[in-house]
């Protein structure tokens, strides 16, 4: 079982896209996948096809220990993998367990008492380094870092790196950086070129080879409560996180 955390505090990096769309692309690779929406923005949770306004319970829950983690996971049947979803409620979390012991391994202990098995666990992290995603990295064997290859990005991630290691120091000690994803790439733009460039030569083969371009498919799905894969499986958006898939199955053999 691989525990993965999608994460940049940047918003609109494509975080949510690229948690919906990879987990559709691993379970049809056979894969048995369970998402967990830690956004109180809940896009994961709508773009999984599941209506957040009516949820009886959510991750919500499950962190502020109320409920366990197989209480609340939903499946989601078109993409063929389960999801912990979440709400606005999640907002409130974060001062809920201010003054909680263990704050920090919510998520962890949750993972722990899961009945069911996964081959991947995917954590749609929100655009902020809070307690929520201290949890997500706490829990996780590795990051998911994507990014859009434009002037600010690199500066950004520094922050973020810095907060990687020090949860590996208090946290989680075998927390790795598993990859950093190029998203909504044009290749006509010359400075994403050059900033693309400037990541692999920083970074080396940690950056995925898998590319996502800019594609109107991937934008358009969610609207319908469903992944690009099952949208429209033939357009470039698609194929690129299956493309994605491939890759990361391949690594974690
Ligand atoms: P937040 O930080 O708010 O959680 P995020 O990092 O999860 O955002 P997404 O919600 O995945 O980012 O993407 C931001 C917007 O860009 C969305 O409207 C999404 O549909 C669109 N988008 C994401 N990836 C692509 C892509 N490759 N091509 C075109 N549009 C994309
Ligand atoms: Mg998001």
């Amino acid at each position: 079982m691989k525990i993965l955390a999608i994460t940049n505090q940047k918003g609109g990096v494509g975080k949510t896209t690229t948690c919906v769309n990879l987990a559709a692309s691993l379970a049809a690779n056979y894969k048995k996948v369970l998402l967990i929406d830690l956004d109180p923005q809940g896009n994961a949770t709508t773009g999984s096809g599941v209506d957040k306004s009516h949820l009886q319970h959510s991750i919500y829950h499950v962190l502020i220990g109320k409920k366990l983690l197989n209480e609340v996971i939903v499946t989601c049947e078109k993409g063929g993998y389960h999801i912990a979803p979440s709400n606005r409620e999640l907002a409130g979390a974060e001062v809920e367990l201010v003054n909680e012991l263990a704050r920090e391994t919510r998520l962890k202990q949750a993972l722990a008492n899961l009945e069911q098995k996964y081959d991947y666990i995917l954590l749609d992290c929100p655009p902020a380094l809070n307690l929520v995603t201290v949890n997500a990295l706490t829990a996780a064997n590795s990051v998911m870092i994507p990014m859009q290859c434009e002037y600010y990005a690199l500066e950004g991630l520094s922050d973020l790196v810095n907060t990687i290691k020090k949860v590996r120091m208090n946290l989680n000690a075998t927390l790795e950086i598993e990859g950093l994803l190029r998203t909504m790439f044009d290749n006509r733009n010359m400075l994403a070129q050059q900033v693309s460039t400037q990541l692999v030569s920083h970074f080396g083969d940690k950056v995925y080879n898998t590319v996502i371009p800019r594609n109107i498919r991937l934008a358009e799905a969610p609207s319908y409560g469903l992944p690009a894969l099952i949208y429209d499986k033939t357009s470039r958006g698609a194929q690129a996180y299956l493309e994605l898939a491939e890759e990361i199955i391949l690594k974690n053999q």
